[in-house]
């Protein structure tokens, strides 16, 4: 049987009526042609330059000088002097919350360590009573963890939750982002807003 070559199948192209202008396109200018003053990009590093530096004295002056009563023209937040309030929907830091004993709700099912894509999670489950589980010890190793919230979505006792945290996680030891059970409880009034957050998204979602 015979094959085709391109040109023949250019050809059969033609034949069932594709315009010779997408077959035959317009020259097209190849980075290639530019002249030594463009490759040397001079122009294009001074006009950044000359942004990046408005911006700094512009931030820089309404820092030092910030206008009495106004609201400022500059939207940078002056970090870690300021901070922003985030939004309920951020995910920051997981914690564990407690109960008004101050003990973890968590019951040491283990759905969220099985859960985990990123395995961050490791549970010890012991025994108050018969049948009454809690995790002697609950590990946390923000160094692995992605921040998915799955942990969060698969809790039944709305015992571990995607907080607004997120200072404190940039370290150069990864040990230091290994955290203990007794580091990650917080009351559940600092966390309510997430919580109403939280009940109010999964049952829009039928879970
Ligand atoms: S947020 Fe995701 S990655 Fe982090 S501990 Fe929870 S399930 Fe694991
Ligand atoms: S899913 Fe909830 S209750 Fe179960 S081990 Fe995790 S935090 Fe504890």
């Amino acid at each position: 049987m015979k094959t085709m070559t391109g040109l023949e199948h250019s050809a059969s192209s033609v034949q069932v009526g594709i315009p010779a202008a997408i077959l035959k396109p317009k020259k097209v200018r190849r980075r290639l042609d530019m002249t030594l003053w463009e490759k040397l990009y001079v122009a294009e590093i001074v006009r950044g330059l000359v942004v990046t530096s408005k911006h700094f004295f512009i931030n820089m002056i309404g820092f030092i000088f910030p206008p009495a009563g106004k609201k400022r023209k500059v939207f940078t937040v002056y970090y870690p002097e300021e901070k922003l309030t985030l939004p309920p929907a951020y995910r920051g830091r997981p914690v564990l919350v407690a109960d008004a004993a101050g003990e973890a709700k968590c019951v040491a099912c283990g759905l969220c360590e099985k859960m985990c894509p990123a395995h961050a999670i490791s549970i010890v489950a012991a025994e108050k009573a018969p049948g009454e589980r809690y995790p002697e010890r609950y590990t946390l190793d923000l160094g692995r963890c992605v921040y998915c919230g799955y942990c969060e979505e698969v809790c039944p006792k709305e015992a571990i939750v995607m907080s607004d945290e997120y200072q404190g996680l940039a370290q150069r030891d990864r040990s230091r982002l290994v955290f203990e059970k007794e580091q990650l409880l917080r009351p559940e009034g600092k966390v309510k807003a997430r919580l109403t957050y939280v009940r109010r998204i999964y049952s829009k979602w039928n879970y």
